[in-house]
């Protein structure tokens, strides 16, 4: 498992949309605070990907972005880094004991399997911060999750219906929600996530989509995802597709 970067150098890289910022070409030009780049390099992370050098500049400008690129090519950092900066650099550190816990990020992802990966990748990044990323999947009791939430929560992963679930429990504001983010898109319609999906971005309490930041990945780019697009991220958002997307 990880990378091949040797098969990335010469992969087309297509930005579009209006005023894209430049490309990072080291995660030192990405400007994160110490304990990020601690933590990155304990990951053993030394350089960015393809979608992580077009993708993070474009998540921290704070636009809008549908990403596409190839499974393995490093999206999850390319969506995390950016955001948990953000988190860190506004100093957020999660509220423990509140019967109310709102998240200032939710993450969205199809399975138990690629939410925990996530999950596991938010917690390492995360590490000896004050940023407390969360994890809800179905098949296990949701109490326990819920307890796990109001422990303190800044960062929600979960699959579609588990994360409805908890929300519609009432443990879960939107009021400070800045990200919203579906990774793996073109699997979750697959798997028929999308009245899910649709009623994840409806909830109650939860950000218009001029008042949050999306941030959608897919593998690939077929006519539902870019109508998904279209309903769920702002008219200006960038479109990023690394190497060949079907
Ligand atoms: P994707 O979501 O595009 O399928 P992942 O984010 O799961 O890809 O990353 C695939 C693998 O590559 C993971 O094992 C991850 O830890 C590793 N990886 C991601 N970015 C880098 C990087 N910049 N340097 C080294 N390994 C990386
Ligand atoms: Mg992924």
């Amino acid at each position: 498992k990880g990378v091949n970067f040797e098969k990335y150098d010469d992969m087309l890289v297509d930005v579009s949309g209006s005023n894209p910022p430049p490309p990072i070409m080291t995660f030192d030009e990405a400007a994160l605070c110490e304990s990020l780049k601690k933590n990155i390099i304990k990951t053993g992370y030394v350089k960015p990907t393809p979608v992580q050098k077009y993708g993070i500049p474009i998540i921290s400008a704070g636009r809008d972005i549908m990403a596409c690129a190839q499974t393995g090519s490093g999206k999850t950092a390319a969506f995390l880094l950016p955001i948990l900066q953000q988190l860190m650099a506004d100093g957020v550190a999660a509220s423990s004991f509140s019967e109310l816990q709102e998240p200032e990020a939710i993450i969205v992802a199809p399975t138990r399997e690629l939410i925990s990966q996530i999950y596991l990748e938010a917690r390492k990044f995360a590490f000896g911060t004050c940023v407390r990323p969360v994890v809800v999947y179905g098949g296990v009791s949701t109490g326990h999750q819920i307890r796990d939430i109001l422990r303190g929560c800044n960062v929600l992963c979960g699959t579609p219906g588990r994360l409805l679930d908890v929300i519609g429990r009432g443990k879960i504001g939107c009021s400070k929600l800045q990200y919203l983010v579906l990774d793996e898109a073109d699997r979750m319609l697959d798997m028929g996530f999308e009245p899910d999906m649709r009623r994840l971005v409806a909830s109650p309490g939860m950000q218009s989509k001029e008042n949050r930041q999306t941030l959608m990945f897919s593998a690939t780019y077929p006519e539902d995802i870019q109508r998904l697009a279209a309903d769920f991220l702002k008219t200006d958002y960038l479109f990023l597709a690394v190497g060949v997307v079907g």
